[in-house]
């Protein structure tokens, strides 16, 4: 690239203010809805060995097939920019003994991941997940509770036209019963299916439903349901999943054609969608992978979680009002010699909860008055010989003892924005 401006990678994208501070505040609602119900913040690395993902992931599935970015280190091992965050936490689990912490653990995430697809409004190379995963229990009341909170957050972000989707996989037994079934079925049917549907047969026949292929959808919406081949255990666990969400007024439709698209899952699978976004339409999903944890050579143990897209679900919002100025005061200087008292009064003015930035001292003050004004900064401290309050909006200017005045005054003058939480 000698002499072109460097870009970002395809697929990858900076995230500039204001556009971050609404992140941010996303963020903050996660943790708050999540922190909240008693599942704890973890953070697992970028990198795994390719292997976690082949195993925890499946081979058969998109993800590992062609999405992955997987590159040898030095020493000739094969690592992977995570995908995804299931087989990480569950690694995680496996290798801290987490069964032997109070089950279920509950455990929450917030980061980047990397997927080699055609971007695409929505679809990127990297993006953001925030996820939900409870380890230990196979109580549907968990399942439920995931389900809630996951839409709790898509709703107070303001996520339009929400559309839940609910199905029971069932167990790896009946599953496999079932698969074989299926195999046979779309076997009698092949010159009908999409190429990459014939491919995968054998491999993994349930990804048939998730084809877009017009004479495959055909095809598959005659096809026999994994819901009505439930054994008795996986029906009852999916009733009570079903009464509970019921109960609280959670609304959703059973899609017995729902397949996520990662192998591990057992039992509940979900997956919300916004009406309002296009083809990207699914903002997050997950249900249960019981089997899972004991795949990876720990005990077995029940799980359940979701991942939901940080730029679909901001997507999905929509454009919200412009946010107010990040910053309440400027604290201004008549000269260069004052810069260390303004340091200090920033500071005082810090501590009393707003949010303050200096100007520049080597400035004219009309030019620093100016730059205030450009940040929608409410009010101006001028530090001369004494100290002056300037308040933008009105231009209006009143001599002041210290900052304890300036949070007064702004705070008479409009209570609702003054400081965050001034003590
Ligand atoms: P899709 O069907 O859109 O490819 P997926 O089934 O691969 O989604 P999951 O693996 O379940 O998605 O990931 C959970 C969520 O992460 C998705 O619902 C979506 O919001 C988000 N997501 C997945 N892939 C991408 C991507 N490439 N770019 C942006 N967000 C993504
Ligand atoms: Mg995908």
């Amino acid at each position: 690239m000698p002499g072109e401006r460097p870009r970002a990678p395809r697929g990858t994208f900076d995230v500039l203010p204001p556009e971050s501070e609404r992140r941010e505040r996303l963020r903050a609602l996660c943790a708050e809805v999540l922190a909240g119900a008693g599942y704890r913040y973890v953070e697992t690395p970028v990198i795994e060995h390719t292997e976690l993902f082949v195993r925890g992931v499946g081979e058969a599935t998109d993800i590992v097939r062609k999405e992955m970015f997987t590159f040898a280190d030095k020493g000739g091992r094969s690592l992977t920019l995570r995908p995804e965050n299931t087989a990480g936490i569950c690694r995680a689990y496996v290798e801290h003994g987490m069964h032997k912490w109070p089950q279920p653990v509950r455990l929450w995430y917030w980061g980047p991941f990397f997927r080699h697809e055609a971007p695409q409004a929505g679809r990127y190379r990297q993006f953001t997940q925030v996820g939900a995963e409870a380890l230990g229990s196979d109580d549907p009341a968990l399942d439920a509770e995931l389900i809630l909170l996951l839409r709790e957050i898509l709703e107070r972000a303001g996520a339009r036209h929400l559309r839940l989707r609910l199905a029971s996989l069932g167990s790896p037994a009946t599953r496999a019963v079932y698969a074989e079934e299926l195999r046979q079925y779309l076997k009698q049917r092949e010159q009908l299916l999409a190429p990459e549907v014939r491919e995968r047969i054998d491999k993994n026949p349930l990804r048939a439903f998730d084809s877009d292929h017009p004479s495959t959808r055909a095809v598959m919406a005659q096809a026999p349901r994994l819901l009505d081949r439930l054994d008795a255990d996986d029906r009852e666990h999916f009733a009570c999943v079903r009464a509970l969400l019921d109960a609280v007024g959670v609304e959703y439709e059973v899609d017995p054609t729902l397949v996520r698209g990662l192998d591990y899952y057992t039992r509940t699978v979900f997956e919300f969608e916004s009406q309002a976004l296009g083809a990207q339409r699914g903002v997050g999903g997950g249900g249960r992978y019981d089997r899972l944890i004991e795949e990876l050579g720990g005990p077995p143990t029940a799980a359940c979680g979701w991942a939901a897209g940080v730029e679909r679900i901001l997507l999905a919002a929509g454009d919200q009002p412009a946010s107010e100025s990040h910053v309440d005061v400027l604290v201004a200087t008549v000269d260069a010699a004052r810069a260390a008292r303004a340091l200090t009064l920033a500071r005082e003015l810090r501590s009393l909860g707003l949010r303050v930035e200096l100007g520049d001292s080597r400035r004219a003050l009309r030019r620093q008055l100016r730059h205030a004004d450009r940040l929608g900064a409410r009010a101006a401290v001028i530090v001369g010989d004494d100290l002056q309050l300037k308040r933008l909006a009105d231009g209006s200017q009143v001599a002041i003892g210290g900052a304890a005045e300036v949070v007064e005054i702004l705070r008479t003058q409009d209570p609702s924005q003054v400081g965050q939480e001034a003590s």
